[in-house]
């Protein structure tokens, strides 16, 4: 774990007040003051230290959010919109302390229009459940964060999350038409559309989408939904290294193919693979993990061109996926690497950066040099057809943890000068506001403080999130 100054914390009598408050409008039973039932409420899937809410409110209902936003705001705590506490920037946690607004209660799938490819949902609906009830429908909702079977939609509007489907569909954003939220004041905002086309005045449905909990809660959303694809195929590229798998992923999409999914596993992340009982061939140091859908016969003529191109880069073999039980157990494997991962070390730190996709060789090459000259351990796997690669740092010994923060600085600002992003998903949150400066000039970061600062004039709604403190920040 990399230490972080702690954040100042509200004053025990503005403490007490907003649990005077919450108490009056809401009762016992949707709030939780206790240390140790709030102590459910205190971290995320990040490295970011947990640190224990004041109160925490259970919602069900848009106007327990809005009480609990009235309390906080007439005590001046801090409150911190949660879904499913999966995200891995820090999002979730109140490093502030103050009141957590849970809206896991709030799981109805409030409609799905088969005709006009709509669905409406509330904020705590689990990922995995969506999918399921439209594709009983024979209609389709792409976004696939690999935690999908844990993490909430409000979660992703927030984080606008991605997934291994966005290569060939994109991300969260996409596919919001219109959302409904509360503003820290207690106003009702409802933005967007229902329509598939609409340009009315700003789109604050897309700036709302991705704010990482800073603007305003989610209480409800219109998503866009598109036939379910009738087919889909699995392949798997096995690779002496990294670097080639790298190369292949670029022939790829130079051949102009769009597979549905592109995923690549270094060395590392295979022996993840393999040590839970997944094999693969013990000659492969890297794998591509490819998906096409649409009509059968697309889907054959794409495997083979895909095939033949992994075969030109050097592959050492192209396997297809037998059936959807083998398919299943891949995807199992895949969406596993993140606890498995995390079991192979004392600690851990994912990152979640994003290169131009020629640049991929480059940046595996420079993992490499990172973790030598570092000595820690690193390994990589993600969404190579974006880019984009979860970069792990495991160490077991504290003393190592300069050691991991200078690679983390390299890391960063390889990316950058490769004119790549710092996160492709993950989001900003308090693990890497440090270094939005290396991203973003002061003139841009100064307006979205300014733009914060109108939706939320005395900063209490998940303070300390995406803007690195006043006077700290690398460059
Ligand atoms: C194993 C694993 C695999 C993952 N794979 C992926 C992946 O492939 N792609 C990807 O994008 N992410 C991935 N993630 C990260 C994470 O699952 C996503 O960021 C997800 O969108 C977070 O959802 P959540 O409900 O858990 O949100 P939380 O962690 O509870 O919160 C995340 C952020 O959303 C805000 N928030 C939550 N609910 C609301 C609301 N109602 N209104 C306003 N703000 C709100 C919070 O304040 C916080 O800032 C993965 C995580 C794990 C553990």
């Amino acid at each position: 774990m990399l230490r972080r100054a702690p954040f100042p914390r509200p004053s025990a009598a503005a403490v007490d007040k907003a649990r005077r408050l919450l108490d009056r409008a809401l009762g016992p039973s949707k709030v939780i003051t206790s240390p140790d039932g709030c102590e459910a409420y205190a971290g995320d899937e990040s490295d970011q230290e947990p640190v224990i809410p004041d109160a925490v409110v259970v919602a069900e209902t848009p106007d327990d959010i809005r009480c609990a936003l009235a309390a906080a705001s007439e005590a001046e705590v801090p409150i911190v919109p949660r879904g499913a506490g999966s995200g891995k920037s820090g999002g979730a946690v109140p490093v502030g302390g103050g009141v957590v607004v849970t809206t896991l209660g709030m799981r109805s799938i409030k409609e799905i229009d088969r005709e006009e490819l709509v669905a409406v949902v509330e904020p705590g609906v689990i990922l995995g459940d969506l999918h399921a009830a439209v594709e009983a429908e024979g209609l389709f909702y792409p976004p696939d964060p690999n935690s999908l079977r844990m993490c909430a939609l409000g979660g992703n509007l927030a984080e606008n999350a991605g997934g291994p489907r966005a290569f060939k569909y994109g991300v969260t954003r996409e596919y919001v038409l219109g959302l409904e939220a509360l503003l820290v004041d207690g106003t009702r905002l409802r933005t967007g559309r229902r329509t598939v086309k609409g340009v009315t005045g700003y789109d604050v449905t897309s700036l709302l989408v991705g704010s990482e909990g800073t603007l305003a809660v989610f209480t409800e959303a219109t998503l866009q939904l598109i036939p379910k694809p009738p087919s889909v195929t699995t392949l798997l590229g096995l690779f002496d290294t990294a670097f080639t798998s790298g190369r292949a992923v670029s022939a790829i999409i130079a051949a102009g193919l769009v597979p549905r999914c592109l995923e690549l596993l270094d060395a590392g992340a295979l022996s993840a693979v393999r040590a839970r009982g997944v094999p693969v061939d013990p000659r492969a140091g890297a794998l591509l993990l490819i998906e096409v859908d649409g009509d059968p016969a697309s889907c054959e003529a794409a495997m083979e061109r895909i095939g033949e191109a992994c075969v030109a880069e050097g592959a050492l073999d192209v396997l297809v996926a037998q059936d959807a039980a083998q398919r299943e157990r891949l995807w199992e494997a895949r969406r596993a690497l993140s606890p498995a991962t995390r079991a192979m070390a004392r600690y851990k730190i994912s990152e979640d950066v994003v290169v131009p996709r020629t640049r991929l060789p480059e940046l595996l090459r420079e993992i490499d040099r990172i973790s030598e000259e570092t000595r820690v351990r690193m390994l990589s796997y993600g969404h190579a057809g974006d880019g984009n690669l979860h970069v792990n740092f495991l160490w077991d010994d504290p003393d190592a943890a300069p050691r991991v923060e200078r690679g983390l600085d390299r890391l960063f600002r390889s990316v950058i000068g490769m004119r790549g992003t710092l996160t492709g998903e993950h989001g900003i949150g308090t693990s890497k506001a440090e270094y939005l400066p290396l991203e973003q000039g002061p003139e841009l970061i100064d307006l979205q403080r300014r733009l914060k600062a109108v939706f939320d004039p005395k900063g209490l709604l998940n303070p300390h999130k995406i803007f690195p403190r006043r006077g700290h920040g690398v460059c």
